[in-house]
């Protein structure tokens, strides 16, 4: 019997998630749209996911362990070979994790949700809810790109831009809006932000803002992706919005670089799939405001959309105390 952890990452429009093993193998994993109404069918999807996942990688939903004598360990995989011990759930917005309390998610729709009442009348299983972008850098850290450096801030550039801190080698929690940079203002006359503020840096230079400005601008469609092929292809246009996004980055980066002595700065994402298109003038941006000693390494994020949900699987294993 292998004693295996669920991981599910809640986002705004998926659901992913992974069966994982203590020593980091991945058994089976499962994508699905978030059910709309979220705060009441997040539940029993949850519950669903686990089911599922526990069945496709061989394992019983939580029976009795079966005895076995020295020598008939076996590879997991096989009828009743693998058994849930925890689940961890990632979910956006504001977590406050001590209390495990969604403060407040725009895209699912809750307010103040005690997430421990809410998903655990479906789950019989213990369970431990962290924040999503926390959770994907705990999986940088113990799988990804990430591995081997204690000071680091990891800042995913999707359609918002956030951050989360690995301090001493462990997870910075702070209080729950901990990581929320992008909502820091970088142009007080810029767009107005879903915060109620104007021009956030989350307004300005994540993926969906680098194609939301670019639509406006010019009055064609394309994506951040797009205005990138642009970029790469000499467009001016295109390198003017791209260096703003850029330059404001930097802008909100470096003083947190330089009140935390970060080491590495590992940037994740849709966005980085730009590669040094994106990466290489953030660190010349990066670096040129800060004095030499102070620079930190800048690099991608390697796990991808998987970290979230192989971030929440380890975050359950450290909060078990099994890792
Ligand atoms: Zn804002």
């Amino acid at each position: 019997m292998t004693d295996v952890v669920v991981g599910i990452d809640v986002g705004g429009t998926r659901i992913k998630s992974v069966l994982l093993t203590r020593s980091g193998d991945v058994l089976a994993e499962d994508t699905r749209p978030t059910p709309a109404d979220a705060s009441v069918r997040l539940g029993p999807a949850l519950a669903d996911i686990v089911t599922s996942l526990v069945e496709r990688g061989g394992g019983e939903s939580g029976g009795p362990s079966e005895a076995r004598g020295p020598g008939e360990v076996r590879e997991p995989g096989g009828p009743g070979e693998v058994r849930p011990a925890r689940v961890g759930i990632g979910v956006p917005g504001i977590v406050d994790e001590q209390r495990q309390v969604g403060v407040r998610s725009a895209n699912l729709g809750w307010h103040d949700l005690d997430l421990q009442r809410a998903f655990g009348e479906h789950l019989s299983l213990p369970f431990v809810v962290g924040h999503d972008v926390r959770c994907g850098l705990l999986a940088e850290a113990r799988l990804g790109a990430a591995q081997g450096c204690t000071e680091v801030l990891f800042v995913p550039l999707g359609t918002g831009v956030a951050a989360a801190q690995l301090v001493g080698g462990r997870l910075w929690h702070g209080r729950p809006w901990a990581g929320e940079i992008g909502h820091v203002v970088v142009d007080p006359d810029g767009d107005p932000c879903a915060c109620g503020l104007r021009g956030c840096l989350e307004t300005v230079a994540s993926a969906g803002a680098i194609g939301r400005r670019w639509s406006a601008l010019t009055g064609r469609g394309g994506d951040a992706a797009e205005v990138a092929r642009l970029v790469a292809a000499g467009d001016q246009q295109a390198i003017s919005l791209w260096h703003n996004a850029i330059e404001a980055l930097a802008a909100v980066i470096s003083p947190v670089v330089a009140a935390n002595g970060t080491q590495l700065v590992l940037v994740g994402g849709g966005l980085v799939r730009a590669g040094d298109l994106l990466l290489d003038p953030l660190r010349e941006a990066v670096h040129a405001r800060l004095a030499p000693a102070m620079r930190p390494a800048v690099a991608p994020a390697s796990l991808g959309d998987r970290a979230g949900s192989l971030g929440a699987a380890l975050l359950s294993l450290e909060a078990g105390g099994v890792a």
